[in-house]
């Protein structure tokens, strides 16, 4: 059965005019980066609701920075892996206009995708919020870490959106324009449970985009705005597809 949908994908992306992706934790599951929602790992130590709060980050950095220097260690060994680089495929041969993530780990650049939305920011910037200082990150070893600022020496914020924080304006400005412009919307590794990021397949299928969701299992989005869902590992469907799409095209078969 998946297979019929693999195809029926691989139509959708070439008949598309303009496809774009949207990400979440599920896609670097497979790069060894546990997501949230999913049993085992980082996220049954530490309460994501409790430690990636902005209230426990002002009221006790040094708690947050434990949760957060695990996390560091896991992203900075991190690689792309299959799914990230089929988005990256996909770009390349002109089927993929941009890649709005909620991902802080930068696989998706790692693999090579260039036009990426970071929604929920990055881990590669840090700031301080006593001072407001911003600082280049991309140097730092999980040694060097918690981070504090040169300045003020206060215990710096990575530049990633914590719960309770707003979306960084730019992110939000072109995540809404590209869902608002866009034909096909690819829905990938995603529980589409946090807001506002999971507005954003919403605002697609207002306009009329198919949505096709990519997923271990279904989501909330699964029986409300999915035209269809691919079940199974990102990285094992992501290959699948670019191959199909390369299949069709070669054989200049009709879609
Ligand atoms: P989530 O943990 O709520 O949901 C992950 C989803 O991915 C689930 O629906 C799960 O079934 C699915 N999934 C798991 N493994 C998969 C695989 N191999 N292939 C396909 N699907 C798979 O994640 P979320 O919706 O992104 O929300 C959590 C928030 O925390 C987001 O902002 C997220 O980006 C952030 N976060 C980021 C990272 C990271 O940067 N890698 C890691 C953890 C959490
Ligand atoms: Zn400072």
């Amino acid at each position: 059965m998946e297979i019929q949908r693999i195809r029926r994908a691989a139509k959708d992306l070439l008949k598309s005019r303009k496809t774009i992706a949207f990400t979440g934790a599920g896609i670097s599951v497979e790069s060894g980066i546990p997501d949230f929602r999913s049993a085992g790992g980082l996220w049954e130590r530490f309460d994501p609701e409790e430690y990636a709060h902005i209230d426990a980050f002002y009221s006790n950095p040094e708690k947050v920075w434990m949760m957060l220097k695990e996390m560091f260690s896991l992203i900075l060994k991190a690689k792309p892996n299959p799914a990230h680089m089929g988005l990256a495929d996909l770009e390349k041969m002109g089927l993929l206009s941009s890649i709005i993530t909620q991902n802080v780990d930068g696989l998706h650049q790692a693999a090579g995708s260039k036009n990426v939305i970071e929604y929920h920011g990055s881990h590669r910037t840090l700031s301080c919020l006593k001072c407001s200082k911003s600082f280049d990150g991309t140097h730092l070893t999980v040694e060097d870490l918690p981070a504090r600022c040169p300045s003020c020496s206060s215990l710096l914020k990575p530049d990633v959106v914590f719960f309770g924080e707003a979306i960084p304006w730019k992110a939000q400005t072109l995540s809404i324009m590209e869902a608002k412009s866009c034909d096909l919307i690819l829905v990938i590794g995603t529980s589409a449970v946090v807001y506002p990021a999971a507005s954003i397949p919403f605002i697609a299928k207002q306009r009329g985009a198919t949505v096709i969701e990519i997923n271990k299992e279904p989501t909330p989005l699964t029986y409300k705005i999915s035209d269809y869902l691919i079940e199974g590992p990102a990285g094992k469907i992501l290959p699948e597809i670019v191959q199909e799409v390369k299949r069709l095209r070669e054989a200049r078969e009709d879609y």
